[in-house]
């Protein structure tokens, strides 16, 4: 196979300047860690945003860190605030983000945003163009990006070109309610593999293409003209390994090496031991589900009083977008939450929830994961939730139980949890009361399923099979032509 290239709204690095110096810190999220291995085994390059707004470096540093990106094979999309605030805060996150997560009533339906989110799609397609030769493959990633596949495609079309949404698609009905819905299906188009996390989200985007544009599908193919457009589902996994690692690595700690969180956490347990813990971790994100879960957790404090002092809800939410509007207003809503619960159940010994609003260290992660009994994970969409894949790989010794909402991507691999729906705050109430008193036994038996499947379909997994798939393209391609 030919060169691999990878197009994202962000570079797998972030730069930090200090004085004179440029440093780059690579990003540890599942896109870097799963994309990196390709880009750099198939000599390819990353084409994405740095990260710095254009405006707040001169020519000469812009050259300088161009340069140093550059001896990491990657490729520079420079962006300035006044796009950033349009494409990126504007139409990506104020009208496809709520859009595709079924919150029809926060979408803003800006027709300014809409030319930011076309003429910077453009930029990025450009620069991607630059680069590509005819015979090359570019994997382009997610709904910031929606229009590159065709703006790329109309100019190479010798070049293979994957997508991969990391979103959920929305059904039909929902789709349509935007102006531009006919345009971003046919920028998708311009691809020749889109793949999404679920087989879901492959029939929402089927049933749009149909409607839309009145093409033809059979199986999973769409025929236009002289190409073919293969459409699947590759649920995205996570580096298994390292949390499995991570977790077991934690417990061998001598004790003064011992973080404090993890020595709180330890005393916690000390002081009673049928005490419990339920976690929580998400972005402050309005399709995390966070306020029925904080109403879920009081009504089951409420429902099985039996349970007050002894059960802690540790919630972590992560700063997120907060220059929007519905971001700043779900953050008074669930710090009053928080406030009313620990009001209505805490004591001077019990504070039923221990509120965290900033984002942790990979090392706090795998102590939180490794040391709660519970995780609470409810969001009212989802693409896919890559927490709960998290939890499932720290627990090492097998136990915990995870409740599940129906609507999360991860949902359809995850037959072994206890699946509720998100909005029926009954239901999570009696989840927690059945997970907090499943005999081990039972844990253990569901434990051992989702961590068979979780360690088989694992991020590097996920991107192989893409990367298979892309070369099954290339050769469809080549002999249509
Ligand atoms: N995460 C993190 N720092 C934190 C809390 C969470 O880096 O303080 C990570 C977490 O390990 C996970 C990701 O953020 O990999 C969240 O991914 P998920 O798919 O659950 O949700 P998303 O934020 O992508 O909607």
């Amino acid at each position: 196979m030919n060169r691999i290239h990878i197009v994202s709204n962000r570079l797998p690095f972030s730069i930090n300047l200090k004085d004179d110096q440029i440093d780059l810190i690579p990003s540890v999220g599942g896109l870097a860690t799963g994309m990196r291995s390709v880009y750099k085994e198939y000599n390819g390059k990353w084409i994405g945003w740095p990260g710095l707004p254009s405006d707040d470096i001169d020519d000469g540093l812009a050259d300088r860190i161009e340069k140093k990106l550059f001896e990491e094979d990657c490729i520079s999309v420079h962006l300035s605030k006044r796009e950033i605030e349009l494409y990126y805060d504007g139409f990506s996150n104020r009208t496809i983000w709520p859009l595709f997560h079924y919150f029809a009533q926060y979408i803003d339906y800006d027709p300014e945003l809409w030319e930011a989110f076309v003429n910077v799609n453009k930029k990025f397609a450009d620069k991607a163009l630059e680069t590509l030769e005819e015979g090359d493959t570019i994997w382009i990633h997610d709904y910031q990006l929606l229009l590159v596949p065709e703006m790329i495609k109309s100019k190479k079309p010798g070049v293979t070109i994957g997508f991969f949404l990391h979103i959920p698609f929305p059904s039909f009905e929902v789709l349509r309610i935007l102006p531009w819905r006919k345009e971003l299906i046919q920028g998708m188009l311009g691809a020749d593999l889109i793949g999404f996390h679920t087989y879901d989200y492959q029939r929402h985007f089927f049933s749009s293409v149909r409607r839309l544009m009145g093409y033809e599908i059979s199986f999973n193919q769409i025929q236009i003209e002289d190409r073919i457009i293969i459409v699947d589902a590759f649920p995205m996994g996570i580096d298994y390994d390292k949390f499995k690692k991570a977790a077991s690595d934690i417990f061998q700690k001598p004790l003064q090496e011992k973080s404090k969180l993890h020595r709180e956490l330890e005393k916690y347990f000390l002081l009673s031991p049928d005490r419990k813990l339920i976690l929580s971790i998400d972005r402050l994100d309005y399709s995390k589900g966070i306020p029925n879960r904080l109403k879920a957790f009081a009504k089951f404090l409420k429902d099985y009083p039996e349970f007050v002092g002894k059960v802690t809800l540790i919630m972590l939410a992560v700063p997120s977008r907060g220059t929007v509007e519905h971001y700043i207003n779900l953050k008074k809503e669930v710090e009053e939450l928080v406030g009313n619960v620990n009001g209505q159940f805490g004591n001077i010994n019990y504070t039923p929830v221990w509120y965290f609003y900033r984002s942790m260290p990979f090392e706090s992660l795998i102590e939180l994961y490794s040391s709660c009994d519970v995780a609470l994970v409810t969001p009212v969409r989802d693409g896919m939730n890559l927490v709960a894949k998290e939890y499932v790989a720290s627990r090492t010794n097998r136990t915990g139980v995870i409740i599940l909402s129906e609507m999360a991507g991860v949902a359809k691999e995850m037959g072994e949890a206890l699946i509720i729906n998100p909005n029926n705050i009954n239901e999570i109430a009696d989840s927690i009361k059945q997970a907090l008193t499943m005999p081990l036994d039972e844990q253990r038996e569901r434990m051992i399923f989702l961590q068979d499947r979780i360690k088989r379909y694992d991020v590097f997994k996920w991107s192989s099979e893409f990367v298979k798939s892309l070369s099954r393209m290339e050769n469809i391609q080549n002999s249509l032509h």
